[in-house]
């Protein structure tokens, strides 16, 4: 008997096609090849070099429009503030602010990104769990929307800064609901063990106290329950109900709370997972929150600009290990460390229309850094693919060029925006002697 022919995934990956199929920014055109929008992406590689992330305007503010259309369809009115950290790209923010999104920002260098693109302040919320003084001070300064405190003793840091500003901040209270997201461990917010917000039974005695303190207002409460949440809603509705039942209480007690911010965490499929459509968190807020008579907000970062970016690579080589058929690319872990660092799954995708159609057989995809973990892909099918052949990371959008480091002394990646049938770089590629700028030789070394 013949043996077996070799098997590709145990639970066969999803073919190009269709992984195309879901992505409609997407397409492959038998002449220009992949295309995102109407650009094809060999032009970008071309122009650009490689390795480059590319970003889809339209897509951006499409799965935008989406979410916000869901939401106003539930009659929630909530605003949306793009979660910064997902992509602080400039040209994201713009496109976003434009069409209309707030930014949820956790540190001083993404609230200027945020200010930089155009967002005004009066859109921008403070989140995380360790804001520093001079980032307080910043936030106040900027007259910021709101700032989510995360422990009682920030509450005591914001009110001194406030006062001796002469401010008054306004506060959420972060709260940890102690749910389980049932995401990745690394990305889960929301168990009493994380170290994010304080615990909702300290919750009323603290927002209390904010009620007595010089220099704040005491505005809402937020949650944040993890991100990357494919596992249905009903993680959701719980932390909310869990919110909803803090506002109640919360008032009964005399205290004003005028908004909650609901958090973000609403995941995108990467391979072929069901993942929760923004309805299903709508129907959830509205189930539970909707008859408070609250401003309600949300912050997604992943769901509005995963799907809208790439990270496009080349191949430097093929290398035939002893047991396997390894594709070497010039992206590596230092570029796209979602891999390395979650175990996460991204499609990729040859850029030529020969490529597309080959026959494919089983490859590790690895990138150049000397780590076994900068592995991007085991037994993926891929077809043999050249030395110079482009390949697309789909789904690179969020915490893709965001998580970016200069591991191995690699420059960081150039970034493109495409919008329609046009195309800029929208962060040059790091030089060489970027890299290596700031550093100095102590005037100890000789000369
Ligand atoms: C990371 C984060 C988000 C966004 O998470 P996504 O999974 O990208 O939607 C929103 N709010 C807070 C406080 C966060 O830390």
């Amino acid at each position: 008997m013949a043996a077996p022919a070799p098997l590709l995934h145990p639970d066969s990956d999803p073919s190009f096609a269709e992984l195309l199929a879901l992505r409609p920014q997407l397409r492959m055109d038998p002449l220009a090849g992949l295309m995102m929008e109407e650009v094809p992406l060999a032009r970008i590689a071309a122009a650009v070099g490689t390795p480059t992330w590319v970003y889809s305007a339209n897509t951006l503010r499409r799965r935008l429009a989406t979410l916000q259309s869901a939401l106003d369809d539930a009659r929630l009115g909530a605003q949306v503030h793009f979660a910064v950290k997902a992509n602080p790209n400039l040209a994201v923010l713009r496109t976003l602010g434009e069409a209309g999104a707030g930014a949820d920002v956790v540190s001083e260098g993404e609230l200027r990104a945020a200010r930089a693109a155009g967002i005004p302040a009066s859109h921008i919320v403070f989140s995380g769990v360790g804001k520093t003084l001079a980032e307080i001070r910043l936030a106040l300064a900027e007259d910021i929307q709101q700032i989510n405190a995360e422990s009682a003793e920030e509450v005591e840091m914001i009110s001194a800064v406030a006062t001796a500003m002469g401010r008054t901040a306004r506060v959420a209270l972060r709260v940890n609901p102690d749910v389980d997201a049932k995401t990745h461990a690394k990305i889960t917010t929301g168990k009493s063990e994380n170290k994010f917000g304080i615990a909702i039974g300290d919750a009323p005695a603290l927002y209390a106290r904010m009620a007595t303190l010089p220099g704040i207002q005491p505005i809402g409460v937020a949650v944040h329950i993890g991100s990357q949440i494919t596992a249905g809603v009903s993680a959701y509705r719980t932390a909310y109900g869990h919110l909803a039942d803090l506002v109640r209480a919360l008032r009964a007690q005399g205290l004003p709370v005028e908004r909650v911010d609901c958090g973000g965490g609403l995941g995108i499929p990467y391979r072929d997972e069901p993942a929760p459509h923004p309805a299903a968190l709508a129907g959830a807020i509205q189930a539970t929150l909707g008859n408070l008579g609250v401003e309600l907000m949300v912050e997604p970062g992943r769901w509005i600009a995963g799907p809208a970016g790439v990270l496009l690579a080349s191949v430097i080589l093929q290398k035939q290990g002893a047991e396997r058929r390894f594709v070497v690319l010039d992206a590596a872990m230092n570029d796209l460390v979602r891999p390395a660092m979650y175990e996460a799954w991204h499609g990729i995708v040859p850029v030529t229309p020969a490529d597309f159609v080959a026959a494919v057989a089983p490859a590790d995809v690895v990138g150049p850094i000397c780590e076994s973990g900068d592995t991007f892909a085991r037994n993926r099918g891929l077809p043999p693919l050249e030395p110079g052949s482009l390949v697309a990371f789909l789904d690179a959008g969020a915490y893709g060029a965001a998580m970016s480091s200069t591991y191995n002394n690699r420059p960081l990646a150039a970034e493109v925006l495409v919008d329609g049938d046009r195309f800029a770089v929208v962060r040059e590629r790091q030089t060489q002697d970027a890299l290596l700028a700031g550093q100095r030789l102590p005037d100890w070394f000789a000369a």
